[in-house]
């Protein structure tokens, strides 16, 4: 596994990483949460499916009192998760997309719902990183509110980290979705595709989700071949990054090929080219316009630039 910074690129790690907040695992047992609740020191965030709330004017966190956001509610549809601590303090969250529109509008005064790329560009690192942690656990009780073993309606367990319901006794954990992407290398140059629906011009490494009874390792070289017809091998992890759209994890590979005319294949790729190393410099520094790289907060664009930074390295 890498150290960082990147010890070959010296990069910062990919955004949405490096969260500082202590996430309290013993406050959610032992019942202690509820005082954390009611404690004047705590505090609320809030966010929504289209982004989280931000200070109209600095664009920093908006963090209400949470005695007050506890009792926003009235529908019963949006319990405060806890996120953590803070210098001691509670910090939970609130999904702005269950509240009625009277206690969203109190909550969103003098601020403004901006989308979790946006945020991820725009605030400090470990801000971004508290950002998609949020999003993330939000995302997931927003979308498992019933039972996936019987059905019935599930309720907020441990201040937020489980759900459980109370037909079956089955307790659900917040899911992540592993997706393998991966820089694949062959003579100096760089396989990337373009996916139907982006913006013009826009190529990046190949990803796809991991299948079941699979390795890392084996959808690295069969999302490869299938998207495509490309023979992969040797995959290296690199770097990981959490990418809550709405919870997928991203594993960094890079893998070597024997080269090869690629297609594409499976129908999710528009097309699917070899670069060159000069391609993918003028691209990165946006003096061409028929190649565009993914944007800096991706793990995708991470792996280029670090890509980029060995091959200039090595002259
Ligand atoms: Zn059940």
């Amino acid at each position: 596994m890498s150290a960082f910074p990147d010890e070959i690129s010296a990069l910062p790690p990919p955004a949405f990483s490096g969260m500082a907040l202590d996430r309290a695992p013993q406050s959610r047992h032992d019942g202690g949460w509820m005082g954390l609740l009611a404690d004047p020191a705590s505090r609320v965030l809030a966010a929504g499916s289209d982004g989280l709330l931000l200070d109209a004017t600095n664009r920093r966190r908006v963090a209400r009192r949470s005695i007050v956001a506890g009792r926003i509610d009235s529908s019963g549809r949006s319990e405060p998760i806890l996120l953590g601590l803070e210098n001691g303090a509670g910090l939970f969250a609130v999904d702005l997309d269950a509240l009625d529109p009277a206690a969203r509008a109190g909550l969103e005064r003098g601020a403004t719902v901006v989308s979790l790329r946006d945020a991820g560009a725009g605030l400090p690192r470990s801000e971004a990183g508290l950002a998609a942690y949020l999003t993330a656990l939000l995302n997931w009780h927003r979308r498992h509110r019933f039972c996936a073993n019987c059905g019935a309606g599930t309720t907020v367990a441990e201040a937020g980290y489980s759900r459980r319901c109370p037909r079956c006794g089955a307790t659900h954990f917040p899911r992540t979705d592993p997706v393998v992407i991966m820089l694949v290398e062959h003579a100096g140059r760089l396989l990337l595709g373009r996916r139907a629906g982006w913006p013009g011009n826009r190529y990046s490494v190949l990803a796809g989700f991991v299948s079941p009874g699979e390795l890392l390792e084996e959808a690295v070289t069969r999302e490869v071949r299938e998207e495509s017809g490309i023979e992969a091998y040797g995959p290296r992890f690199v770097t990981s990054q959490p990418w809550p759209f709405p919870s997928s994890l991203m594993l960094g590979f890079e893998a070597r090929s024997d080269g090869g005319e690629p297609r594409a294949l499976d129908g999710e790729l528009d097309d699917v080219q070899w670069f060159t190393f000069d391609d993918v410099d003028a691209a990165s520094a946006e003096t061409r316009s028929d190649l565009r790289l993914p944007p800096p907060i991706s793990i995708a664009r991470f792996l280029i630039d670090r890509w980029l930074a060995r091959q200039r390295s090595s002259g």
